[in-house]
């Protein structure tokens, strides 16, 4: 006989579950509530908007208040608020979410409003650091407000408030082991790093600004000051404008606000939008490469709608590309999830190759705009190229028009001009044409003359990656071999110098020769008397690419 059944769930159980695992880190409820309240501004200002809401709008914002004394933080907004019927639905049910009841219901409109909640447990986060919690709220209805209290048991309490203006104020009672949320200083950092870009103002206390001295003021008058509100957030990132709005200055600001600490400016930036076939925003930039990149620090930060997620980006953006600096917003990725699930996610898999194409066109419309500048950051910049090269085939099929191969004597060839260069001087016996290439000028600078003297151009490569570029480009490009400058190979080419004539009889060279090689006594290392200019050694020692490669 089969049975079938309902499995109950507990909420007795549930709290405990959502106080330790939820999230992982007890900070993010300040980023959930104030989620909440920016939700609550910007329904009741989409509702304004379509007439459904009679309302008189001011300039909303939302207020964060500590009260030390009664160990309570406060999170206030001027939204729509909520009604008796409302708190019972969307406070009550935990994991029902009213941010997706409304975007559902007002999917023809409020599709790019902003909306930022979904799953509906982050109001339950505040129970990670309060021991109990009330919400004080008041409809945009004409209905009375209401009064919600709870201490993080299943039973709550609720009773009529005497609120007036619409919106909700949530009181967390802090916990004895959290009081760390009770400073002024701990909640500013959060701000900072949660909610400076967030879309509705946030005021955290006041601050005092100083005003133009009137005309008449003396030079020793001190300038007059006032107390304003201190708003910690710009709720118009440049990301979120359109890029023909912005300068290049406006981008160096924003830069700057982003990473207050950097001091370098960005080489350049790219700025990202798409709404199809998944929305998302940003803006990259390009830093200088030199420093130590094992140590970076300030890397690019995730967004949703506006709210920080998370500064690592792994699998969201291509590898090479976690260099590059800047901010993404997409509310298309899939956040509490698995980094493995987003490996494999559809939509983050084309989020990554939009943004690869994107850093790719960018750089191209720059080498094409500007061969000269390119050519100067090529230093900065290098790095990240070529390892975008090595592993990703489609920015190889775009970077191989602006990749440059400098040469010992200044100039940058693309690899088309490169070979189209040295084809008719550099070829070997196998009809291979011949990269020559030196990645330490001054130690290997006789081979590097000698070379130069015979007509040869040599490169300089010293990227940290270059000899797996190079292994790359000896295998996607038909015939070309590239050979470090003081390998034997240099004597296969085909067209030799012949003007110039040694000094040395045949008998002397022979000679110098054997004493030489008897010197080094390895086997592997060819020792050759050659007529050199002036100014470079009378022999040089070489040996085959591969045996220094094996020995590398
Ligand atoms: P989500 O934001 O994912 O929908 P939450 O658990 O954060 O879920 O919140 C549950 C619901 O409670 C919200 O969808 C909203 O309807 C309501 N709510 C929470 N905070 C507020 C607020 N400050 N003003 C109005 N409604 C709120
Ligand atoms: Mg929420």
């Amino acid at each position: 006989m089969s049975q079938k059944g309902t499995i109950n769930v507990a909420v007795e159980n549930i709290f405990p579950l959502i106080k330790k695992f939820l999230y992982s880190d007890h900070e993010i409820f300040l980023r959930e509530l104030i989620s909440n309240a920016t939700d609550a501004t910007l329904k009741l200002q989409h509702l304004a908007r379509i007439g459904e809401a009679k309302v008189e709008l001011g300039e909303q914002q939302i207020e964060v208040k500590i009260d030390k004394e009664a160990k309570t933080l406060h999170i206030i907004d001027q939204g729509l608020g909520m009604t008796e019927d409302e708190v019972q639905k969307y406070i009550n049910e935990v994991a029902f979410s009213g941010a997706e009841e409304f975007l559902e219901k007002y999917k023809d409109t409020a599709k790019d409003s902003g909306i930022i909640g979904h799953f509906g447990l982050g109001f339950y986060s505040a129970f990670m650091v309060a021991d109990k919690v009330d919400i004080i709220t008041k409809s945009f209805k004409d209905e009375p407000a209401v009064h919600w209290s709870c201490d993080g048991s299943p039973n709550y309490t609720i009773e009529p408030a005497d609120k007036t203006d619409f919106g909700t104020e949530i009181v967390l009672h802090i916990s004895d082991d959290e009081l760390e949320f009770l400073e002024e200083s701990r909640i500013t950092e959060l701000l900072n790093k949660y909610n400076k870009f967030m879309p509705v103002p946030i005021k955290f206390g006041m601050k005092t600004e100083t005003l133009p001295k009137p005309d008449d003021a003396k030079e020793e008058d001190p300038a007059p000051t006032q107390e304003v509100d201190n708003i910690i957030n710009n709720p118009n990132p440049a990301w979120t404008k359109q890029p023909a709005d912005l300068e290049d200055q406006d981008y160096k600001n924003f830069y700057r606000e982003l990473y207050p600490m950097q001091f370098e400016e960005p080489l350049f930036n790219i700025h990202l939008n798409v709404d199809y076939p998944f929305n998302l925003t940003g803006i990259l930039y390009f830093p200088k490469m030199t420093q130590d990149l094992n140590v970076q620090k300030d890397r690019i930060q995730l967004y949703q709608n506006q709210v920080y997620v998370t500064d690592n980006v792994e699998g969201i953006v291509p590898e090479f590309l976690t260099m590059l600096r800047g901010v993404i917003d997409s509310p298309d990725i899939p956040l509490n999830v698995s980094r493995s699930y987003l490996q494999a996610d559809g939509a983050v898999k084309k989020i990554s190759s939009y943004i690869t194409r994107k850093v790719a066109d960018k750089l191209k419309s720059l080498f094409n705009e500007d061969r000269a500048a390119f050519e100067e950051k090529w230093n900065d910049i290098k790095i990240v190229i070529e390892y975008g090269m090595l592993s990703e085939e489609k920015f190889f099929e775009k970077a191989d028009k602006f990749a440059l191969y400098p040469t010992v004597n200044g100039s940058y060839y693309t690899w088309d001009e490169l070979i189209e260069k040295i084809k008719p001087t550099q070829t070997d016996k196998d009809d291979k044409t011949v990269v020559l290439y030196t990645s330490n000028r001054e130690a290997q600078h006789s081979y590097v003359n000698a070379a130069s003297d015979k007509g040869y151009e040599v490169l300089l490569l010293d990227s940290p990656i270059v000899s797996h570029l190079m292994q790359k480009l000896e295998s996607s490009k038909e015939n070309v071999s590239f050979v470090r400058v003081d390998a034997d190979h240099i004597d296969n080419l085909i067209k030799k110098d012949e003007d110039q004539i040694s000094k040395l009889s045949d008998e002397e060279k022979e000679s110098l020769q054997k004493t030489i090689t008897d010197t080094i006594s390895d086997a592997s290392y060819t020792v050759q008397v050659e007529a050199m200019s002036s100014d470079s050694a009378p022999f040089i020692i070489t040996q085959p690419e591969f045996m220094r490669r094996m020995k590398e």
